[in-house]
């Protein structure tokens, strides 16, 4: 077993670090809307151009092929830079491109994931509805099959990016009567359809993320279903596996970065007292390092993830182990922030203000989105640790 990056893999590093370095965008990112859209797409684009979007997609969707750990050494190249995460992108390269490279017909797969990568399209996903999020077989957005279409009626809530996708990856239930896992099916919805309404929420940290998302007899190709007509919860399930295994690894990366970012803002930032550096203050001082030390394992967690999805196609239950770690270092880091800015942390104004605030308002969601840490808890003990339900 080799422990190391290979030379390639660092050869590979430092073509990223160059490429960025000469390339980063300096435009701020706009948060919202449709200015977001196009900023997100603007560089998913170059990114596309320059051979970095896609890097361990297949050669024949438009990607380059490559083994995962060069995705992940992009992962923290970019996450070395302090650039703004491709969000709007997030649901397009991280779960619903890769169940359709695992689900899809040749010709969905043809169509759309070359146009995931260029940034041609942005994707949103239509799971959760009122009375269905962690009970999420309990959907009732209904599809009936009329002639070669689907007609859609119903709602989702908490879609994210809705406002500005095309796609959406949206579970609705094609088999009133089966048990509930049964009679799912698994759509490739255009969100330009006539029928969709989207309303935005907008949430504590200012952003407009959400939407709920309402469907009046929207007619969607039976062409447009992934996997089988009612088979939509197994497709269901690649997806939540890639939204829990790997999706999260850049933000996984990125953490660990805002961590030493902090460190260095605790060097300068006055403490608690009024006297002396935050990081002189023994509280602080013992929970930075224990942050900076937990980083460190989750760092580890993720190489360990990375290492076993190279070797099977889709990643296992250990995901959760990850979201879940994930989650609380996440709302520690924007504790963490608030206690060392003090009142300097109250600075989200009209225009977001400082990041720190920001990454701690976001920091409560990170325990909801993507399956609750209390739900990763059960799937922990009964998938992973063989506990009894
Ligand atoms: C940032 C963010 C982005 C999101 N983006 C999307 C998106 O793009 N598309 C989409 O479809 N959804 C999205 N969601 C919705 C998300 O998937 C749901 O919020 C989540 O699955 C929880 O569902 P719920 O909100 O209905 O809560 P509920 O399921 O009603 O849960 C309420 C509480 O009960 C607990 N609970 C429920 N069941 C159990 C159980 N069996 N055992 C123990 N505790 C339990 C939960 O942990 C929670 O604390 C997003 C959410 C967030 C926060």
């Amino acid at each position: 077993m080799n422990l190391d990056f290979s030379p390639e893999d660092e050869a590979f590093r430092d073509q990223v670090r160059t490429w960025l370095a000469e390339h980063a965008p300096t435009d701020p990112r706009p948060r919202n809307g449709m200015a977001m859209r196009q900023f997100d797409m603007g560089w998913l684009y170059q990114l596309w151009e320059a051979g970095w979007s896609g890097i361990s997609w297949p050669v024949e969707y438009g990607g380059r092929g490559l083994p995962l750990a060069q995705q992940l050494i992009w992962h923290e190249e970019y996450a070395r830079t302090g650039l703004p995460d491709i969000d709007s992108s997030f649901v397009g390269l991280n779960h619903a491109g890769p169940t359709l490279i695992a689900r899809a017909t040749d010709a969905q797969k043809q169509y759309h994931l070359p146009r995931i990568l260029r940034g041609d399209v942005v994707w949103c996903q239509g799971f959760s509805e009122p009375e269905a999020g962690s009970d999420l077989a309990s959907l009732r957005t209904r599809g009936v099959v009329d002639g070669d279409e689907l007609v859609i009626t119903g709602q989702k809530i908490w879609t994210s990016f809705a406002e500005v996708a095309d796609w959406q990856e949206l579970l609705v239930r094609t088999d009133p009567e089966a048990p509930k896992h049964k009679g799912i099916s698994w759509v490739i919805c255009d969100m330009h359809s006539p029928g969709i309404e989207v309303r935005p929420i907008q949430t504590m940290d200012g952003d407009r993320h959400f939407a709920e998302v309402f469907y009046d007899e929207v007619r969607v190709p039976l062409g447009n279903v992934v996997g089988r007509l009612n088979d939509g919860w197994s497709v269901a399930m690649s997806t939540l596996a890639f939204e829990r295994g790997t999706a999260f690894t850049a933000s996984q990366v990125a953490l660990a970065d805002g961590i030493e970012r902090l460190i260095a803002v605790a060097r300068t930032h006055p403490g608690p007292s009024g006297r002396g550096r935050a990081i002189d203050d023994d509280e602080l001082g013992r929970r930075l390092a224990r942050i900076r030390s937990q980083a460190a394992s989750l760092r580890a967690m993720t190489y360990a993830t990375i290492s076993r999805n190279a070797r099977s196609p889709l990643p296992g239950p250990e995901g959760s182990m990850m979201k879940l770690y994930y989650s609380d270092l996440h709302q520690e880091f924007g504790r963490l922030c608030m206690d060392v800015l003090g009142v300097d942390g109250l600075a989200l104004g009209p225009d977001h203000g400082s990041d720190w605030t920001h990454e701690y308002l976001k920091g409560f969601s990170t325990s909801i989105g993507g399956g609750t840490s209390e739900i990763q808890r059960n799937i922990i003990g009964e998938r992973v640790l063989g506990l009894p339900r």
